[in-house]
């Protein structure tokens, strides 16, 4: 099923970096992507202070460059937050919305991640929309009925055009940063469960990319990736180390072929 769609492979550094040690990373991920076959695109979400260096160093590569949040608002009082047109400024193409890192520290609603996503569509960018659910709710059964609200809660905001340009990663709570993986099967069962639901709200909109994150690292990403509804990986820890990263975007090549 996903062979007709290409893969995606986007880094989210958090808050990682310095000026002075992303270049190398910045140019070797550049220079390694520029390998890869057309149908593995690659991004990098960085920390808003680094979005002038990336566009400096990643501008004329295949590799995109992203933020991590943005604003629900267009501009105004809104101190300390960064409206997607100022990411439109320094030629950001991505934008993650809903990180579970910000649903759980800065209490993001499901309804505030929807506001988020049709922001950053209407300012031009793709979103990256993450779902997932924690080990608890995992446990108690109640896997779909999380990620089945957070999705449908961005969902009603969009027309099904806007749905249609969306990434949604699955990220489960309990494989952030964990090195505990979704098993592949397992990932596979509720990103099938997320295509119907994508389905339900359009023909176009169920070609949506869905990826897969959680302690993605290269001795697994290849098995992930090879489920016929994983499109890619959201990485974070493993987009930190060039060498890391781009065995990671080859393992995405490779299961495309
Ligand atoms: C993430 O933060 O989006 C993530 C998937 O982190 P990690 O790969 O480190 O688990």
């Amino acid at each position: 099923m996903s062979t007709q769609r290409a893969k995606l492979v986007v880094g989210n550094w958090k808050m990682h970096g310095r000026i002075s040690e992303n270049a190398a990373l910045l140019t070797e991920v550049a220079a390694g992507a520029s390998a890869l076959q057309k149908d593995v695109r690659v991004g990098v979400c960085v920390p808003c202070p680094y979005l002038a260096q990336s566009q400096a160093l990643l501008g004329g590569s295949v590799v995109k460059w992203g933020v991590q949040d943005v604003s629900a608002h267009a501009g105004g009082a809104y101190t300390g937050e960064v409206a997607a047109e100022m990411a439109v400024d320094f030629g950001v193409t991505y934008a993650i919305v809903g990180h579970s890192e910000r649903r759980a520290y800065h209490r993001e609603s499901p309804e505030l991640v929807g506001a988020k996503t049709l922001r950053a569509l209407e300012a031009g960018l793709t979103p990256i929309v993450c779902v997932g659910e924690t080990l608890e709710e995992r446990e108690s059964g109640a896997t779909e009925q999380v990620i089945g609200t957070q999705l449908d809660a961005v969902l009603a905001l969009l027309s099904e055009e806007q749905a249609a340009g969306i990434v949604v990663a699955y990220e489960p709570v309990w494989a952030i940063g964990t090195g505990k993986t979704a098993q592949p099967e397992q990932a596979q069962a509720v990103h099938a469960f997320l295509r119907r639901k994508l389905q339900e709200k359009g023909a176009a909109v169920a070609n949506a990319l869905l990826l897969y994150g959680g302690s993605v690292k290269p001795d697994n990403a290849r098995e992930l990736f090879a489920q016929g509804d994983i499109d890619g990986g959201l990485i974070g820890g493993a987009s930190l180390k060039s060498k890391d990263f781009l065995a990671i975007c080859r393992a995405a090549q490779t299961a495309l072929q």
